[in-house]
């Protein structure tokens, strides 16, 4: 079988499809037959050295496809079960993956394969960013940040369906057609104009409750800006670049704000988190609630190239590996 090994952390070039042995599933993991795998920031971090990796190792983290084999000691799972994962380093751009049986989620009928490793990762980290780690209501004015990446037409979708006001960021007119349809009320490009002028404008004065980052170096400081007291900044990203260490003190200053630094791995370590908020979005999905927009399909053998444009920023959607 095929997979993208990483034999040292590097380039995107470092990617290199080997032939390797049919896994066997040990105590308490399944083999799947990868049909699609997520291509996500997390997978070029590790990747490139940005977090730190005991190598060689299979790169991604994030697919779907139908268990072939289960190992002993694995109740709930069984061969012929069209399953989906995400967050589990090794398990990704694969033909075949070996893991936990306790990783697995359910994929409802009415989702494909492709679908499901399409909205995993990003569907579960919007559901957690809008339902748990600051719970928007109703009434409320929400920045999103790359409102037509990946995870941004998602939390689009997910807060204008709860009656949240969406102020979405984008680079081109193209992407800012995409915020709007998924749900943003108003579109400022980040690029072009100050935002924090154009963010008191669009709120006349007030601020925002809740800041969404997944960009990270270029936002953050912008996003404090315009946060109403008492507002909460979700830092949950950089794709253009750490955030610098701040002064909490900046926190008082900008009127008693709240700031944090969340991982889908925090908020979906227990089974059954893991399995009540994948049920929640693959739920939402087969219900025709939400779109999930595949924005790039590659071969196995162009996996540096879906990392190389996602990491450019071209991209909308969701890019996938079509095994
Ligand atoms: P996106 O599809 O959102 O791609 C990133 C987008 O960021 C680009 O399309 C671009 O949109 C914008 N951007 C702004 N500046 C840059 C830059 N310098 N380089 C590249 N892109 C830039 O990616 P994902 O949806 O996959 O991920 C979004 C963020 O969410 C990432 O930071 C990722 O690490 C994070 N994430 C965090 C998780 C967590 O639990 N904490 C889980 C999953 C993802 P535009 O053209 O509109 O500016």
């Amino acid at each position: 079988m095929r997979a993208v090994v990483v034999s040292e952390q590097g380039g995107p070039e470092v990617l290199r499809v080997e032939d390797r042995e049919v896994p066997e599933p040990g105590d308490g993991q399944v083999r799947v037959d990868v049909q699609a795998a997520g291509v996500n920031y997390i997978d070029i971090y590790q990747r490139s050295g940005t977090y730190p990796m005991q190598t060689p190792f299979v790169a991604g983290s994030e697919g779907a496809g139908t268990v072939s084999a289960i190992g002993p000691g694995v109740a709930d799972v069984a061969v012929g079960d069209l399953v989906a994962w995400a967050m589990v380093s090794g398990a990704g751009y694969a033909e075949q993956v070996v893991l936990a049986a306790d990783k697995v989620v359910p994929v409802p009928d009415g989702v494909s394969g492709e679908l499901a490793a399409a909205v995993l990762l990003q569907g579960m980290t919007a559901h957690y960013l809008v339902e748990s780690t600051f719970p928007a209501q109703a009434g409320q004015t929400a920045l999103v940040h790359a409102a037509a990446g990946g995870v941004g037409l998602l939390l689009c979708q997910m807060l204008a369906a709860k009656g949240v006001r969406v102020i979405g960021t984008t680079s081109t007119p193209e992407k800012a057609e995409l915020a709007r349809s998924a749900g943003a009320a108003e579109i400022v490009f980040y690029r072009d104009v100050d935002l924090v002028t154009e963010v008191e404008r669009l709120t006349d004065g007030a601020g925002v409750d809740v800041v969404y980052d997944g960009v990270g170096k270029a936002t953050f400081d912008a996003g404090l800006e315009v946060l109403r007291p008492r507002g909460t900044m979700v830092l949950f990203g950089g794709a253009s670049g750490p955030v610098p260490p701040i002064d909490p003190q900046v926190l008082n200053a900008k009127g008693s704000l709240f700031l944090t630094r969340p991982s889908l791995a925090h908020y979906a370590a227990e089974r059954e988190e893991l399995l009540q908020r994948a049920a929640d979005v693959l739920g939402q999905v087969a219900a025709g609630r939400l779109d999930v927009r595949i924005g790039g399909r590659y071969p196995l053998a162009d996996a540096a190239q879906a990392q190389t444009d996602l990491a450019s920023g071209g991209t909308t959607g969701k890019l996938l590996l079509v095994i």
